[in-house]
């Protein structure tokens, strides 16, 4: 299981603070970051501890069993992000 981000993200890295496993990139010091439309989680990283939820202003990030029907495609396209 793992959680995901979706398209409203809007990249202010307030998940990236609250992640205990450093699984949310790219970060603004990595350089896919200019370029990237959202940032992503790791599937392998993340260990399901929900800190990104609350802090995220946009509602952008579901735990991967409640991704809303028209999100589903970030599912994939999170995993994508790291080549999985
Ligand atoms: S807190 Fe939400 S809007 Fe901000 S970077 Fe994370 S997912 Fe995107
Ligand atoms: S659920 Fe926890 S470990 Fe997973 S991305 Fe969010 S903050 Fe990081």
């Amino acid at each position: 299981m793992a959680y995901i981000i979706t398209d409203t993200c809007t990249k202010d890295e307030l998940c990236v603070e609250a992640c205990p496993t450093d699984c949310i990139h790219p970060k603004k010091d990595e350089e896919p970051f200019e370029a990237a439309t959202q940032l992503y989680v790791d599937p392998e990283g993340c260990i399901d501890c929900g800190a990104c939820v609350p802090v995220c202003p946009t509602n952008s990030v579901f735990i991967v069993d409640e991704v809303p029907e028209d999100k589903q495609e970030f599912i994939a396209k999170n995993a994508a992000y790291y080549g999985k």
